[in-house]
């Protein structure tokens, strides 16, 4: 029986990414508010927030310095675009230090809304920066299996999920998905995770042979994939894939949507992963997500063609409203100063061990596995361990965990057949404990429940 403001929420609302055939049967989580670790729903009843939203409150809720740095802002100048020679402080001072902490040495930052738009950024100017550099053939992308870019055509296209596509009429045609560094699911009996790295990367050597180098412009990589199931890539991934890209000039693009800001216990999950990215795409923890922003930081030669280009044709035209928007620039820059002032990375460090320890111990259990995890992670339900055997796709046992997990207080995310945990970065050893507490009580009556 829903209540009138779940009946309201399902008669109204168009809900992202859910079943929209069962939810108004189903009837919807309705949070009210939040504070550290947690979120209460309307009723008063506290959950431990385990994905941090969606992998992006890393700070929590109830940061009263973010709230002031949004008033402080909107009471100045709540408004203001960079557009057309027009510009201001928030945007200049958050762009320096963007470029001051890139994982690479980088020239300018191009701001968006969202992480979406910032891949969609990514892609207009790989395009647009091989037009200007005279090699208008050289454009397609090559993304992965099971990443996860966003939902707009081009970042939809670069998602290597079949929900993304299905129906949606894509992927574009430039875009080519390689294979996904799932070593447990898709490496061969025996294959080490080195030697499982190396043929992936053989295999996207052969596959930008047959496409044709001269074709083939970008490889985009999260550094660990989300969404896709919280997929760590097998030791040397990124060591093997690289020079296989410089072999053929095509450039890296690094989406830290997730990763960025502290996610891996560094500034960058590049870093951390030994990749040496062009450009990097961010959003998510760059205001903690009290307010939408995202970014795209870009190097000395993507930028001195693009001039080149304005010197060419004119007005570079690709910008949004909300481009730089100076609350969400106001809030990131203070986000930036928090996570340095507390040493958000020190912290991450601290924690994982605890984190990795009593993921790992949720996985130790015949009928889950629970893969190599760093801040965030994920412990898969699985029908038959050895034989590597999911359940029926229709059994959904994860969404079943999540609900078990959600009436134990604890909010999780299903991903096929894993629940992933993702919590806000702050969290302390002692809340690790009671949300590990919690998932596993969810997890174990979610086994009761299919077997
Ligand atoms: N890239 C990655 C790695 C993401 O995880 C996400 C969102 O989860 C996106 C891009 C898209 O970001 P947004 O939802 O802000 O458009």
């Amino acid at each position: 029986m829903l209540t009138n403001l779940q009946a309201r929420d399902v008669a109204t609302v168009l809900h992202p990414y859910s079943n929209l055939a069962t939810l108004p049967s189903q009837g919807t989580l309705i949070l009210e508010r939040g504070q550290g670790v947690y979120v209460h729903d309307v009723e008063g009843k506290p959950y431990i927030e385990g994905m941090a939203g969606l992998w992006c409150n890393a700070l929590g809720h109830g940061v009263e310095e973010l709230v002031e740095a949004a008033a402080e802002q909107m009471r100045k100048l709540p408004f203001a675009h960079l557009f057309t020679g027009k510009s201001h402080d928030p945007a200049i001072a958050l762009a320096e230090k963007l470029k001051e902490l890139a994982p690479m040495k980088a020239a300018k930052v191009f701001f968006t809304s969202s992480g979406s738009e910032a891949n969609d950024t990514q892609m207009k100017l790989v395009w647009y920066v091989n037009n200007a550099l005279g090699r208008p053939q050289k454009k397609k992308i090559i993304s992965r299996i099971k990443a996860y870019h966003g939902v707009t055509i081009a970042s939809a296209s670069l998602t290597g999920l079949p929900n993304n596509h299905i129906d949606f009429d894509l992927p574009l045609s430039s875009v080519r998905h390689a294979g996904c560094p799932h070593h447990w699911r898709f490496g061969h009996e025996g294959e080490t995770e080195a030697e499982f790295s190396a043929r992936l990367a053989a295999e996207l050597d052969a596959q930008i042979e047959a496409e044709g180098p001269e074709t083939v412009a970008a490889f985009i990589a999260e550094p660990v994939m989300g969404a896709g199931g919280v997929i760590v890539p097998p030791e040397g991934y990124f060591a093997a894939i690289q020079p296989i890209l410089e072999k053929h000039d095509v450039m890296l693009i690094s989406d830290e949507v997730i990763c960025g800001f502290g996610r891996l216990g560094e500034w960058f999950g590049a870093t951390k992963l030994g990749m040496k990215p062009d450009t990097v795409s961010v959003a998510k923890a760059l205001t903690s997500s009290y307010i939408p922003l995202g970014a795209v930081i870009i190097p000395d030669w993507i930028d001195e063609a693009l001039v080149a280009q304005s010197a060419k044709i004119g007005v570079f035209g690709h910008g949004f409203t909300y481009s730089g928007h100076p609350v969400a620039a106001a809030v990131g820059l203070k986000t930036l100063e928090i996570y340095e002032r507390i040493n958000i990375l020190g912290h991450v460090t601290d924690i994982t061990p605890h984190f990795q320890k009593r993921l790992k111990a949720l996985g130790d259990h015949p009928g889950r596995r629970s893969p190599r995890s760093r801040a965030c992670g994920a412990v898969e339900v699985v029908a038959d361990k050895a034989a590597k055997r999911a359940f029926d796709p229709k059994t959904a046992v994860a969404a079943k965990v999540v609900a078990f997990a959600q009436d134990e207080g604890l909010i999780v995310r299903a991903i096929g057949d894993a629940v992933a945990v993702c919590p806000p970065l702050v969290i302390t050893e002692a809340e690790i404990d009671e949300l590990f507490d919690r998932l596993g009580r969810a997890l174990d009556r979610g086994e009761e429940w299919v077997r």
